[in-house]
């Protein structure tokens, strides 16, 4: 009888890998180097099956273990005992700007959005497409330098959820601490999830594209408190909520009412694990941290050649956000940084100049290669 076995091809391997480059791409961005490295023995076969992660039915036994410890591991890093549901959903962090008014945003009340920035802004555009919003800080007056403190928030009493963005990617402003609020607190963390403790408890919805922090894009992780789905509006005539789009038929089902991105929910896993491995979040807080303060610390010690777009206190650890003197030096910048091995430097259309993402997975000597090479900079172009 013949047997039909394969045999894996050539794989990459530590002496024939091709080199990589410091990737500083606000997202999809780097990943960390362990996980990539599982993951290609995974697509080849997962877990001793002979049967590789993509080739696997969202249903069978196999995926059943990978899709719940995954959810484990997740609710390990957050530190949640389940108070939340954890979903792992599709159509990215934008179809969540969706969501969350068609579920719970109710007719005649209002919810609150202050407006930090690009996706910020895109958030409360799209919920005023389902209902009232109250735009309770406009950051566009400071060109999105900043987030609002507690003074400059204008909040609508008994709204029905405050939403915000915790760390504003094109602009590299993040909120120091989440806002205060009676209203249940949602928050886009797309851009920094699992970068930092944060009170993930107390918070009624934290949502996140994976393609920063998490894993491939397509795929969002959703934690949903308990509570808070309670109050969810419910589908009738004049208001139908499309099956996919209803977090409560998600949660009945386990994130699997149709086939979910199964590479990617195996991904964010292998990022979980990884992060535990690593110490956890304060651990990440801490080179989070140092990384950051490497780059901040070459552009306030450039004797102003160099100009970061956030204000002091609301700096991001995760995008660095700054210019040079000039359009054509920032240019310049990036070209030199390219032919350096330094990738993704140039900032989002809508902020200009030069933006560094530097999320959970970039490595600390990519932050000192810049640092060094920021100074170089100045000092032939200063
Ligand atoms: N929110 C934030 C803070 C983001 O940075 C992004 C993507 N850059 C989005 C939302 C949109 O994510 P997606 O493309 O997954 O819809």
């Amino acid at each position: 009888m013949t047997t039909f076995a394969s045999t894996a091809p050539t794989a990459m391997n530590s002496t024939n890998r091709p080199k990589r480059i410091f990737n500083f791409s606000a997202g999809p961005a780097c990943m960390p180097e362990e996980v990539l490295l599982q993951l290609q023995e995974d697509i080849w076969s997962v877990r001793g099956s002979g049967i590789g992660i993509m080739e696997h039915s969202h249903r069978g036994p196999v995926y059943d273990k990978i899709i719940e410890e995954a959810e484990a591991d997740c609710r390990t890093v957050a530190g949640l005992g389940d108070t939340h549901h954890v979903l792992f959903l599709q159509g990215g962090a934008t179809l969540q700007f969706a969501m969350l008014p068609i579920n719970f945003l109710h007719p005649g009340k209002t919810a609150d959005y202050p407006d930090t920035g690009v996706w910020a802004t895109k958030a409360y555009k799209e919920a005023k497409l389902f209902g009232k919003v109250n735009v309770a800080f406009d950051g566009s007056k400071t060109k999105y330098d900043h987030t609002p403190s507690a003074s400059e928030l204008s909040l609508t009493p008994d709204a029905c959820y405050l939403h915000y963005c915790s760390n504003n990617t094109i602009y590299g402003t993040r909120w120091p601490s989440p806002p205060k609020t009676s209203a249940p607190l949602v928050a886009d963390t797309s851009s920094e999830m699992f970068a930092r403790p944060y009170d993930f408890a107390g918070h009624a919805m934290i949502y996140a594209g994976a393609q920063k922090n998490l894993g491939p894009s397509g795929v969002v992780l959703v934690l949903l408190r308990k509570d808070f789905l309670e109050t969810q509006r419910k589908s009738s005539a004049d208001h139908p909520i499309a099956t996919m789009l209803d977090y409560r038929k998600q949660v009945e089902n386990g994130s699997r009412l149709n086939t979910p991105n199964t590479l990617g929910i195996h991904v964010m896993g292998l990022t979980f694990k990884w992060i535990l491995k690593n110490g956890g979040l304060k651990a990440i807080e801490q080179r989070n941290a140092e990384k950051a303060k490497l780059i901040y610390d070459a552009i306030d010690g450039s004797g102003g050649f160099y100009k970061g777009h956030s204000t002091p206190e609301c700096r991001s650890h995760m995008n660095v956000v700054f210019r040079t003197p000039g359009d054509e030096l920032d240019k310049k910048f990036l070209k030199e940084a390219e032919a350096a091995g330094m990738d993704g430097l140039k900032g989002h259309r809508d902020a200009g100049g030069l933006r560094a993402s530097i999320y959970n997975a970039f490595p600390r000597k990519g932050c000192e290669a810049l640092a060094q090479f920021m100074a170089e900079f100045a000092r032939k172009n200063g």
